[in-house]
Formats: C-alpha cells, sequence, structure tokens
C-alpha cells in the first residue's frame, strides 16, 4: 500500500471546527486505500505566544528551555487531531518527534535533522492506524528535546516522507500552492502549478512563508514530490498542479525568467568597519596590534558563540557587512550587548532595512533583470541600501515601510507582463 503524509499548519489546525474537518480529509485519505502520516503544527498563533510568554520571564530566553516550551505546542494539536480522528471511527495513535524517531543534533531553537529511524511509525502503520505526528520537533543523541526553526513543520513532513518511502508529501495550508508573491501582498499574485526545487527553495530563504527552505533542501536531496495545497481541498488529483503547486525536479523553463517575488521583513543588518587604515583580507581575527582593529573573523565569532546564523555575508578588506533573520533569533538583547561589549561602535546593527528578492533560473545571466529591478525600485523613491545576488536570485535591501509597494512594483514589473 502507498504511504502519503500530509502535514496541516497552524491555521489549518487552529479550532476545534478546523481539527474536525482535517480529521475528516484524512479518514478520506485512509478510506482512498493509502497508509496515512499526519504532521501537525501548533494550533494558530501558538509558538507566537509561547515565545511572548518566554519574553515577559526573560529578554533573551535559554534555548534549551525555549524548546521545551515550545515542542508543548505541537504536542496539543497532535493529541487533539488523534482524538477527532478516533471520533470519525478511524484508528489514530499520536506521537512527538522524539517518538517518531527524528533524530537532530543539539543546536537548540534551529536543529538540523540527521536521521530518521521511524520504526514505532512504520510499526503503527502495520497494524492499520494512521499516525499523527507533533511537528517540528525532534530529539539529539543526548536525549534532549529540539526545535527545528520556525516552520519546521513542514521539514518534519519531508524528513519522514523520505524515511517511509512515501509516494508524496502534502503541504496543506491556508493557501493553495506557491504563488507568484504573497497573495496576502499583492493581491494580482498567481499561483504557480510546478516549481522545481531550486526555485522553491530561493522563494522559501526569500521569505516566501508557503514552505519552509530546509524541507525542501530536503526533497531535493532524497527527490521526494511535495504537493503544495489548501487544506480543504480535494485529495490531489491525476494532476495536483491544476489545484495546487507540485514541487519536484522539472524541466527547466527559459531561463532568465523571473518566476516569483519575495520579501523579508524582519532583519537586522549587522556591519563591521575593521577601523584600521590597513586591510585585513579574508576573515582573519583581530591580530591585536591594534586596540581598535576588528577583524570580520572576530565579529562571526562572536555570533558563533550565541549560535546566530547569517545570510548575504560580504566580507571586503576588513569590512563586513551580514543580513541577521530575526526568525530564530531569541536572544537578541543578549547578542547587541556583547557585540557592543566587545566592538563598541566598529559593529553597527542597522534595524530599519527588509529584504525584497526576485527568483528564478538563470536570472543573472546578464545583468538585465538586475539593473531594471534597479531603476524601478529607485524610480518609486526607494533607497537601495544594497544589493547581492545568487545564480537564481537578486536581493535588494531598502527601507522596511516600503517592502509590500516594493513586492508589487517589482510583480507588475517582472511577472504580469508574462500573464498578459
Ligand atoms: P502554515 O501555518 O500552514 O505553515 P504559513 O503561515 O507558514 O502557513 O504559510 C502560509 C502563508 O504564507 C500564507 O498565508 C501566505 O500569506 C504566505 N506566503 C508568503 N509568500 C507566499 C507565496 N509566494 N505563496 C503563497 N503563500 C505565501
Ligand atoms: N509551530 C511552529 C512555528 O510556528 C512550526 C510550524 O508551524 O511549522 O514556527
Ligand atoms: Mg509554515
Amino acid at each position: 500500500m502507498s504511504i502519503v503524509v500530509q502535514k496541516y499548519g497552524g491555521s489549518s489546525v487552529a479550532d476545534v471546527s478546523r481539527i474536525k474537518q482535517v480529521a475528516a480529509r484524512v479518514m478520506r485519505t485512509k478510506q482512498a486505500g493509502h497508509d496515512v502520516v499526519v504532521v501537525v503544527s501548533a494550533m494558530g498563533d501558538t509558538t507566537d505566544d509561547l515565545l511572548r510568554l518566554a519574553k515577559q520571564v526573560s529578554a533573551s530566553p535559554d534555548r534549551r528551555e525555549l524548546d521545551m516550551l515550545l515542542t508543548a505546542g505541537e504536542r496539543i494539536s497532535m493529541a487533539l487531531l488523534s482524538i477527532a480522528i478516533r471520533d470519525l471511527g478511524g484508528e489514530a495513535i499520536s506521537f512527538t518527534g522524539s517518538q517518531s524517531g527524528i533524530i537532530t543534533n543539539d543546536r537548540h531553537v534551529d536543529a538540523r535533522i540527521i536521521e530518521v529511524r521511524p520504526v514505532r511509525v512504520q510499526d503503527e502503520l502495520a497494524n492499520g492506524r494512521i499516525v499523527v505526528i507533533a511537528g517540528y520537533q525532534g530529539v539529539s543523541y543526548r536525549r534532549e528535546v529540539t526545535t527545528l526553526g520556525r516552520g519546521g513543520s513542514d521539514t518534519t513532513a519531508v524528513a519522514m516522507a523520505a524515511a517511509l518511502g512515501a509516494e508524496y508529501c502534502e503541504i496543506c495550508s491556508d493557501v493553495d500552492g506557491v504563488y507568484t508573491a504573497d497573495p496576502r501582498v499583492a493581491p494580482s499574485a498567481r499561483r504557480i502549478g510546478a516549481l522545481s526545487y531550486e526555485e522553491t527553495q530561493e522563494l522559501a530563504e526569500s521569505g516566501a512563508k508557503m514552505l519552509n527552505a530546509q524541507a525542501v533542501e530536503f526533497a531535493k536531496e532524497k527527490g521526494i514530490a511535495i504537493f503544495a495545497r489548501a487544506a480543504g481541498s480535494a485529495l490531489p488529483g491525476a494532476d495536483p498542479s491544476a489545484d495546487g503547486t507540485v514541487v519536484r525536479r522539472h524541466s527547466p523553463r527559459q531561463p532568465g525568467t523571473v518566476v516569483g517575488v519575495a520579501s523579508e521583513r524582519d532583519v537586522i543588518v549587522l556591519s563591521a568597519d575593521g577601523g584600521s587604515s590597513q586591510s585585513r583580507p579574508g576573515l582573519s581575527p583581530s591580530d591585536g596590534t591594534s586596540a581598535k582593529a576588528v577583524g570580520p573573523g572576530d565579529v562571526l565569532a562572536l555570533l558563533d558563540e550565541h549560535k546566530v546564523a547569517g545570510k548575504q555575508l560580504h566580507v571586503s578588506g576588513d569590512r563586513l557587512t551580514l543580513v541577521v533573520s530575526r526568525e530564530n533569533l531569541h536572544a537578541e538583547a543578549e547578542v547587541r550587548e556583547a557585540l557592543a561589549a566587545r566592538f563598541g561602535g566598529q559593529v553597527r546593527v542597522a534595524d530599519t532595512l527588509g529584504a525584497i528578492s526576485v527568483v528564478g533560473a538563470g536570472i543573472n545571466a546578464s545583468f538585465d533583470n538586475l539593473r531594471r529591478g534597479s531603476e524601478a525600485l529607485t524610480a518609486s523613491g526607494a533607497s537601495i541600501e544594497g544589493i547581492a545576488t545568487s545564480s537564481f536570485r537578486i536581493t535588494w535591501m531598502i527601507d522596511r515601510p516600503r517592502l509590500d509597494d516594493a513586492v508589487r512594483l517589482l510583480h507588475r514589473t517582472f511577472i504580469e507582463p508574462l500573464n498578459s
């Protein structure tokens, strides 16, 4: 019998009536002849609420204790969904991440999955049961409970699908797939029927929340097809791209085409200026010959000490800039104090910018897309504070309040002409 993994996000299990609707959809899947594994997120805004609670207790809550707290959210929804399925006459059993065999490293708050040993899940499937798993969590080799970073239930689902050899992995949410931009921000955004792993990963890393970037990376490695769909949708038919988004290995589309626009609001930008007249290339730490000198390596070492992950790192001589997402940064106050204590005014933290990106294979083959986007942004009055590119992406750093307008603007510039 084929195994299907379904993941339901927080908004899809936000209250009792929605949990009952999910239970009915799970039952239909089982009745269609599949073995079913369901991964659930915490109800509604539970994770945000728990984080707020922790921050009322401490400005920089301990990472291990945060994981103990946050994993409780998914534990509530897994039990309630299992109860709801049983109420419909189904045989369900719920498991925590640890019970399902999700083994992670011990980097609390944004742990990575190292391996999945789904023995108990397989045993229960063999008994004919529907297995409901708490998403977003695992256990380290030291038997510490961990979480996988915000949006991590997607990763649980894909990792479980890979470990079980599932036919596909459905990611069910409040939108019916991945759109050309966040449909809440750009009403003219359209659903994209088919996406490659690379395009989806870049969109996710650029702030499109619908799918988690680590989950897509996992799916790519293991060749798992992801069907992104609405939680209330029919079960996937012969062509799941007709009413959702299918992410799998696709034949490449016309190179240079922008497929989507994404933005990330909650970022801070660190910049360090070594302060020495002689530039020190590379990541060499300060040599201590000048009381003032700060090497880029010194700053990165401090960030590693505090387990802060960054992106868009740029080092030139002894100057460094780095974008840090706030998503999994829960001890910002402590980190900023440590930076100020060690480097004084030589490390600055800008808290006024956001990132806007366009994504597509080969979009940087010439500078045409970069120039068009930059001209459109500048003409709209936005001041561009930085630009970064990869082979699939162009990212502009602009004033945060302009981000939503910029999403609509770049969508009009790059995507709408293709649809007309
Ligand atoms: P879930 O709780 O189901 O995991 P998320 O909030 O993580 O849901 O992701 C779904 C949300 O992602 C949508 O409500 C939508 O506003 C937002 N979103 C951002 N960018 C996109 C995009 N390109 N396509 C679809 N949804 C997007
Ligand atoms: N509940 C977690 C979060 O809000 C994980 C998830 O929803 O995927 O980030
Ligand atoms: Mg999500």
